[in-house]
């Protein structure tokens, strides 16, 4: 085995996840098998009776097929290195990653800061599950001066994206962490953008770390998946005891296409964060463009944070375009290379035409009445997807 220790993150990636050895003959597979099963046998009472105490005692001990076996253990491996967490609990979706995150992290009567560029889909958490549980939230710009307006005596949780959803606010997780110290509120942060590779928001202060492993992690558009990681022990027991009261559980065949996807994700996130600029290049140099979001494209307001705490970047960018909605709706509609729909992280360009009426949720968003679009920049020739952009934008001048 590598010395992990003292290995860079990449090499820790190809060498983490392994399967054992055989103690008979010494060897194993190099790519961990899918182990399915839903149940465990034991050789004797005794053996049984141990492990539970180990269980108890908070340690990784299959007992029963919904936590998973080796398959499991080796995504959770890789999830832990690439964190840089002790310990990490899959879902069987990005979403239930977060709603893990929140179950176990808080009760009725608390109140939770959400970062007003976080993903979507938790303010339908908020609505359909939090508001019934008791559990109050209140949406904010994620700078310490306004967050620390809207404290409470019962706020318990600050809950980010960084970079936001959409537009790709840069946040000061270090100073966010220190804020969440001061006020004694759990720090958790959304990093399906980083995945681990490209930002390690527990390095930088955060308490507790959820991705979507159905983005850059699978990333083959093929696999729904989420993660929850952490380092303290007491969060770590909370998140545990939450995960098997509330049954979350993934296929083994799931884990193991994760496993085989994050091999490759350091080559890909590079690929696509090399395409990305290129694009943003493309777009800088047109008339229709206002406003590039990518917080690796130097113009970006958020670049000297991306610099500071980022090892990298990804295929994802939003552009404003000096574009009215039917203009927009032409421009996507005539777009050849980049699928239209949600999602991103996969081999493929994906095109989305933000809503402004989400966006007026964001207080990073300037406003206005031009259209937004947001892409994920896949792995095909950027030549092409250049090529494409630009004849889709001429469409719409002509
Ligand atoms: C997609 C996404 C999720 C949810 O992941 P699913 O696997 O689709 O449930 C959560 N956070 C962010 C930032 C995402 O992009």
């Amino acid at each position: 085995m590598t010395d992990t220790a003292t290995s860079r993150l990449e090499t820790q990636l190809m060498h983490s996840g392994l399967a054992e050895f055989n103690p008979k003959t010494l060897s194993a597979p190099v790519a961990m098998p899918s182990m399915r099963t839903s149940t465990v046998r034991f050789a004797s009472l005794e053996a049984l009776d141990e492990a539970l105490t180990e269980k108890s005692g908070g340690e990784r001990i299959a007992t029963y097929g919904r936590s998973g076996m080796d398959t499991h253990a080796a995504l959770e491996e890789v999830f832990c290195t690439l964190e840089g967490a002790q310990r990490a609990f899959l879902a069987p979706s990005g979403l239930s990653a977060v709603t893990l995150a929140f179950m176990a992290l808080l009760n009725a009567g608390d109140h939770v800061l959400v970062a007003d560029c976080a993903y979507g889909p938790v303010r339908y958490l908020d609505k359909i599950v939090l508001q019934r549980m008791g559990i109050e939230v209140t949406y904010c710009r994620a700078h310490p001066e306004a967050l620390a307006a809207q404290l409470r005596p019962n706020t318990r949780m600050l809950y980010i994206e960084s970079p936001g959803s959409l537009l790709f606010e840069m946040l000061d997780i270090p100073a966010l962490a220190q804020f969440a110290r001061q006020h004694k509120l759990v720090l958790a942060t959304d990093n399906t953008w980083g995945a681990g590779y490209a930002y390690r928001p527990l390095d930088l202060g955060a308490d507790v770390s959820v991705v979507a492993a159905t983005k850059y992690i699978g990333g083959h558009s093929d696999l729904m998946q989420g993660a929850v990681m952490a380092n303290d022990p007491e969060l770590v027991r909370r998140l545990n005891e939450t995960h098997y009261a509330m049954g979350y559980s993934v296929s083994a065949d799931d884990a193991w296409l994760a496993l085989r996807g994050v091999r490759t994700l350091p080559l890909r996130m590079r690929q696509h964060g090399q395409n990305a600029l290129d694009v943003c290049e493309f777009l800088a140099s047109r008339p229709e463009t206002v406003r590039i979001y990518h917080p690796a494209w130097p113009q970006d307001p958020g670049y000297a944070l991306w610099q500071r705490d980022c090892m990298g970047s990804n295929g994802m960018l939003s552009v404003e375009l000096a574009l009215n909605h039917s203009q927009a709706r032409r421009f996507v509609n005539s777009l050849k290379l980049y699928g239209i729909g949600y999602s991103w992280g996969g081999f493929e360009s994906l095109v989305q035409l933000i809503d402004n009426s989400v966006l007026a949720g964001h207080g990073y968003w300037p406003g206005g009445d031009n259209a937004t679009v947001r892409l994920h920049v896949g792995l095909e020739a950027v030549e092409d997807l250049v090529a494409d952009l630009a004849q889709a934008l001429d469409g719409v001048r002509g």
